[in-house]
């Protein structure tokens, strides 16, 4: 994504090509008209008729033309400003590495997604996945591969979305979240299973090893009375007791708000 800045420079540039144009046009114009009213003839008498003719029609071609050239260029002017505005907010809201939404635009989405949860009465689950023993595999085969490893977890989970219209961020360094709403408790379990398992089953090549990655889910799920904050921290609660128990594993906690 490139993000092009106007600076007064450029602006000054390009508006002053513009009112160039209009200005040659608007010298065609007048000659043109000035032929019609006066003729071809230089040696022809002018009359006050003939001049308040051409005055009128000249002054209406020259407001016409800078008014329209100055009206265009502020038009663009703000097109590409919303255009720049756009592309800001989606780099703020975007993980660069894996694409996924990063932890900004997963808690603004995620509010969103668990206000129409309530409104339509439906649970929402919230997961978070780390991988496991991450720090050692960076050790032992370098960032770059540390790098890759995050983008095929995060391709795991940006697969599981579209096939469950889940909403899935890069929440933190080495750790994902989800949302899921209008789920069973059997149903977000099972979810949250079958990324642990799709984690574990995708392999990552560093060249030479097959590198097994596996990730730990905390999840937690409520029928209503959502916060996101909360639903977070039980998350994380659960999280901890998956590290707890061994890694590579999924487990349950009880949202208490
Ligand atoms: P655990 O199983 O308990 O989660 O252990 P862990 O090693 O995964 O967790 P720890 O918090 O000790 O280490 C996380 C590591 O993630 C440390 C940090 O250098 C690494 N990390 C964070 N962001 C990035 C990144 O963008 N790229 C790479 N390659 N490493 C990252
Ligand atoms: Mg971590
Ligand atoms: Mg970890």
């Amino acid at each position: 994504m490139t993000i092009k800045i106007e600076t007064r420079a450029d602006v000054l540039r390009r508006t002053g090509k513009v009112m160039a144009i209009a200005a040659l046009a608007t010298a065609v114009m007048s000659f043109t008209m000035g032929m019609l009213v006066f003729g071809r003839s230089l040696a022809a008498p002018i009359t006050v008729g003939q001049m308040q003719l051409f005055g009128l029609t000249a002054g209406v071609f020259i407001s016409i033309a800078l008014s329209g050239a100055m009206s265009w260029r502020a038009g663009l002017l703000m097109l590409e400003l919303a255009q720049t505005r756009r592309e800001l907010a989606l780099m703020s809201q975007t993980d660069q590495l894996t694409g996924l939404l990063n932890r900004r635009g997963f808690d603004a989405e995620a509010a969103a997604a668990l206000d129409r949860a309530q409104t339509d009465g439906a649970s929402a689950a919230v997961l978070m996945c780390d991988i496991d023993h991450f720090k050692s595999i960076n050790d032992r085969y370098g960032h770059e591969i540390g790098d890759k490893v995050l983008v095929e977890i995060a391709d795991v989970l940006r697969q599981f979305a579209v096939r469950h219209g889940a909403l899935v961020a890069r929440y933190g360094g080495e750790e994902f979240a989800a949302v899921l709403t209008g789920l069973s408790h059997e149903q977000a379990a099972h979810g949250a299973e079958q990324i642990r398992r799709d984690c574990a089953e995708r392999t990552i090549l560093d060249g030479v090893t097959q590198l097994p990655v596996t990730i730990s889910i905390g999840f937690t799920i409520r029928e209503s009375g959502f916060d996101l904050g909360g639903l977070m921290r039980t998350a994380d609660q659960a999280l901890y007791m998956a590290k707890r128990h061994g890694r590579d594993r999924v487990e349950h906690a009880r949202d208490a708000a």
